[in-house]
């Protein structure tokens, strides 16, 4: 199996793998980079060629170029006739380590840059193509932590839509390249129960994920996208409608499932194919609902205890999905609600007054303050008129009107601006005194937009089967004193 960039993104970004760009906080562009001098990626912060971002450490900050259509004859001219020698471009270093002396189509932009991220579920959530709605990171974040899905898992998910919770399942149950294979189950015993074990290890030694999606051309990007990603040994898509045609996979003993999650329409729909024994027919003979019994298989591992999600926004869907759940014996069915808030936690000014601040710059933060600066504005200004009157120096009395200029006087009096350099000295050295990033009233504010789409999970536990040959194997582990 190749690492997946997901899974194993190794220190740096790599040719013909995934990168994400983050231009924003909440603005990530996907890129496949391509070894190629011609491929760029452009955005509206600038145009990144991919040759400077490929072998660059994750998280590095990379620059947004102008490109001057590839290697183009003539590219020369037109960047010379741009002002290529405007402080910005030749020479300079890109954040790659190369040297751009010799780059004839690419100089660097004056303004714009990016983050060289890993692909990673969440960042592939904010910059996936959506298809669907999605489910995003503080949801998964909580289901599959409440699905108690570990390495090694085995997790069926339907529909899966834009894959965004796919991502995430498929690096929660990912168990690590070269890992020993797993040996046991809950109860501490070895496989043997006549599957193709060889297939059953190559699962357990990955971990998987079993995604089902019924729109054909959904399942089929995702089935690209999960190629592309490499994950191909984690994940496998099936196109199919679970209400329908449940969670086996064809020509297997699989999936053996011990986490499920349903972002479904109708989840109860699907639940009758997630039992331990087949599902009651009503219009079926006896005769037949036996020959069904000896052919149908659960799709859940009879070994391990199966912990369920569905994601639903309306509570009628909640209502029935609970019902149908009662209904097939699940237990320990309890609703949750998420409520995602970012908060933002920044510094305020306060009034000047309780600041103490005098300095340049300073707006006034309250009515009060506003009159006091006027106040001194004109007096300032009468000032200005009064040296006129004396003949001072027209100059040095204008500076003295402006009232955000600083002024000194020297032994004989007289008004004179300070130098750019003395008032540069005279903030930098108010910055340090002040400790200017301690000022002002911390506060914090929620963000009055919710990224997130809010539905109702409803979370059950189905108990593992429990056979005669259990009970006596138990009794022989724990024998009763009866
Ligand atoms: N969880 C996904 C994600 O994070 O990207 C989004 C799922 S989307 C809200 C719901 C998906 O369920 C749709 O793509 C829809 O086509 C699919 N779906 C609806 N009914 C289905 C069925 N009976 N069998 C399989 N998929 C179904």
């Amino acid at each position: 199996m190749a690492p997946s960039p997901f899974l194993s993104p190794g220190p740096t970004s790599q040719p013909n793998s995934l990168a994400l760009l983050a231009l924003r906080r909440d603005q990530l562009t996907a890129i496949n980079l391509k070894d190629s001098p011609d491929a760029v990626t452009n955005t509206r912060f600038g145009s990144f060629p991919h040759k400077t971002l490929i072998n660059v450490p994750w998280g590095t900050q990379v620059r947004a170029y102008t490109v001057h259509g590839g290697h183009a004859k003539g590219s020369k001219k037109r960047k010379r006739a741009a002002g290529k020698e405007s402080g910005h471009g030749k020479g300079e270093a890109n954040g790659t380590g190369e040297n751009e002396e010799d780059d004839d189509d690419i100089e660097a932009a004056a303004t714009g840059f990016a983050h060289l991220v890993p692909p990673m579920p969440e960042a592939w959530t904010v910059s996936l193509p959506h298809r669907t709605q999605v489910v995003y990171t503080p949801d998964y974040s909580y289901v599959l932590q409440r699905l108690r899905v570990r390495p090694g898992d085995c997790l069926v998910e339907a529909g899966s839509g834009s894959g965004s919770f796919t991502h995430a399942a498929a690096r929660a149950v990912f168990d690590g390249y070269g890992s020993q294979a797993f040996q046991g189950n809950e109860m501490g015993e070895k496989e043997g129960d006549g599957e193709d074990v060889g297939r059953r290890r190559k699962r357990k030694k990955y971990g998987h994920v079993y995604s089902f999606e019924y729109h054909e051309p959904r399942a089929k990007c995702l089935q690209e996208e999960i190629k592309e990603h490499g994950l191909e040994d984690v994940v496998t898509v099936t196109n199919r409608d679970v209400y329908e045609g449940g969670f086996c996979v064809e020509g297997a003993e699989e999936p053996k499932a011990n986490a499920v999650f349903l972002d479904l329409p109708a989840p109860w729909m699907a639940l009758k194919h997630l039992s331990r024994s087949p599902p009651e027919k009503l219009d079926l003979s006896i005769d037949q609902q036996n020959r069904d019994a000896r052919t149908w298989r659960s799709p859940l591992d009879p070994r391990r205890t199966v912990h369920l999600c569905t994601f639903s926004p309306c509570i009628e869907q909640v209502q029935r999905t609970v019902e149908a759940m009662r209904q097939l014996g699940w237990v320990d069915i309890e609703m949750t609600e998420l409520l995602h808030k970012r908060i933002d936690v920044r510094r305020e000014r306060v009034g000047l007054q309780e600041e103490g601040l005098r300095g340049v710059n300073a707006n006034p933060a309250t009515v009060e303050e506003a009159i006091e600066r006027l106040r001194e504005v004109e007096a300032r200004t009468s000032r200005f008129f009064e040296a006129q009157k004396e003949n001072k120096s027209s100059k040095g009395a204008k500076e003295e009107a402006d009232p955000l200029k600083a002024e000194v006087k020297d032994e004989a009096n007289e008004v004179k601006p300070l130098s750019k350099k003395q008032r540069l000295d005279t903030i930098k050295e108010q910055v340090k005194e002040r400790k200017i990033w301690k000022e002002g009233r911390l506060v914090h504010r929620t963000e009055p937009e919710m990224k997130t789409h809010t539905s109702y999970l409803v979370f059950a536990v189905l108990p593992r089967s429990w056979t005669q040959e259990d009970e006596e194997k138990a009794a022989r582990k724990w024998p009763t004193n009866a």
